[in-house]
This record gives structure tokens, C-alpha cells and sequence, in this order.
């Protein structure tokens, strides 16, 4: 069995093993707003990759995400209205068109240098009707 990760929203209506019919220790789960694939999700990739096994990514975005089909500066204003901090000098990486961004983090997984032979793909979960379908 070739060892997996997946990376996903903290979107609590996401059940990461269930949504993929899995048990626990089947696969590491990664999980940020918006499921993007950050430096920190590529720095824990390479250990994935190296130290535990892992040989496939799933990169796994969902419909009705907060973080997708918004502005980075609708986000700050949200926070500043719900007596938040100004919060304008941090980047939540918003997906303004999410399967674009979808592609583009799959795409970038398969260009970086240290994960050469780690296999990404991307999925789009609708949290609604609970299909799981590739979109990259
Ligand atoms: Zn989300």
C-alpha cells in the first residue's frame, strides 16, 4: 500500500478519513483555511515523503469554503467587523477562483524540486452531497 497524504480545509463539516472511506493511520491529513498549499504544506510534504512513506498527495478543496470566491480584503474587513485586529499586513491566501487555485497549488507540489516523485492530484469534496470528484 502506497502511503498517503491529504491536505484540506479545517472546514468542520469535513470528516478527512470518512470522506475517503479510510480508517485511522491510513493516510496523514494536513489541514489549513482554504486546503492551499503553503510553504509549511510543502516543508511537511517533504517529510511525508521521506520519513513516512508517503508517495501520493491529494490536495482536496470543497464547495461553500469561506476561503474561496472573496477577496483578501473582504476577509480583513470580516475580521476588523466581528472586533478583530487589523489584520492588513497578513496574506490568508484566498482562492478568488478556487478551481484556479486548485490547479495552480497541484501544480505547484508537482514543480518543487524536493517532491519530484511525489504523485499530487486535486479534488473538489461537495461537503452538501458528500462526492469527492478530480478536478486536476
Ligand atoms: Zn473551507
Amino acid at each position: 500500500k502506497r502511503g498517503l497524504a491529504v491536505l484540506t480545509c479545517m472546514d468542520s463539516r469535513i470528516e478527512p478519513l470518512a470522506m475517503l472511506g479510510l480508517q485511522p493511520g491510513d493516510a496523514k491529513i494536513l489541514r489549513n483555511a482554504g486546503a492551499r498549499v503553503t510553504d509549511d504544506v510543502l516543508r511537511t510534504l517533504v517529510l511525508a515523503r521521506y520519513l513516512l512513506g508517503v508517495h501520493r498527495a491529494m490536495v482536496v478543496a470543497h464547495t461553500e469554503c469561506r476561503m474561496s470566491g472573496i477577496t483578501e480584503a473582504e476577509v480583513h474587513a470580516a475580521i476588523s467587523e466581528s472586533g478583530g485586529p487589523d489584520t492588513r499586513s497578513m496574506s490568508f491566501h484566498v482562492a478568488t477562483d478556487q478551481e484556479a487555485s486548485l490547479r495552480a497549488d497541484v501544480q505547484r507540489i508537482r514543480s518543487w524540486p524536493y517532491l519530484q516523485d511525489l504523485d499530487a492530484a486535486g479534488f473538489r469534496y461537495d461537503v452538501g452531497t458528500g462526492r469527492l470528484t478530480r478536478v486536476c
